[in-house]
């Protein structure tokens, strides 16, 4: 994701286009993996003046409420973000060993759990779904080219 992308993403969520949120947006869209806020801190704050921990959490929080990045959950409760391009609604494959996030072509929860609502008389009004695991490449043992990036 370039400044541009950026810029017409805030605009078009009528939010303020801001030097900082375009900065994490950018950093945060640049590769498919999820960053935590520390990670994204450090990876702007060269390019950014004057920009701290507190404002990257703030900025984090907003573009999450947009809906412009997504929150990751891990196991180790740590707040982890992801920018994806993709505006439909879809679900993500996170992967433990590498950060890689890939998006699952279509919404994936089945029937049975919307049923089990309705069947005691409930209403679903939204739904958040994160498939955690070991992508392929991580999976599959090859010399020389350790998957991990930390
Ligand atoms: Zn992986
Ligand atoms: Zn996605
Ligand atoms: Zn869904």
């Amino acid at each position: 994701m370039n400044k541009e992308q950026g810029r017409a993403i805030l605009q078009r969520l009528k939010m303020k286009v801001t030097p900082k949120r375009l900065e994490v947006m950018c950093c945060l869209g640049s590769e498919p993996l999820y960053l935590s806020a520390d990670e994204v801190w450090h990876r702007i704050r060269d390019r950014v003046a004057s920009v701290g921990l507190p404002t990257v959490y703030r900025i984090l929080d907003e573009l999450a409420e947009a809906g412009v990045i997504t929150r990751i959950f891990l196991a180790d409760r740590k707040q982890y973000y992801f920018l994806c391009a993709n505006q439909e609604h879809h679900h993500h494959f996170v992967c433990e060993s590498c950060r890689r996030v890939e998006d699952l072509g279509q919404c994936v929860l089945g029937d049975g759990a919307l049923d089990v609502v309705q069947r005691s008389g409930g209403r679903v009004t939204s739904h958040i779904l994160q498939i955690n695991g070991v992508c392929g490449t991580c999976s599959t043992p090859r010399e020389g080219t350790a998957c991990r990036t930390k």
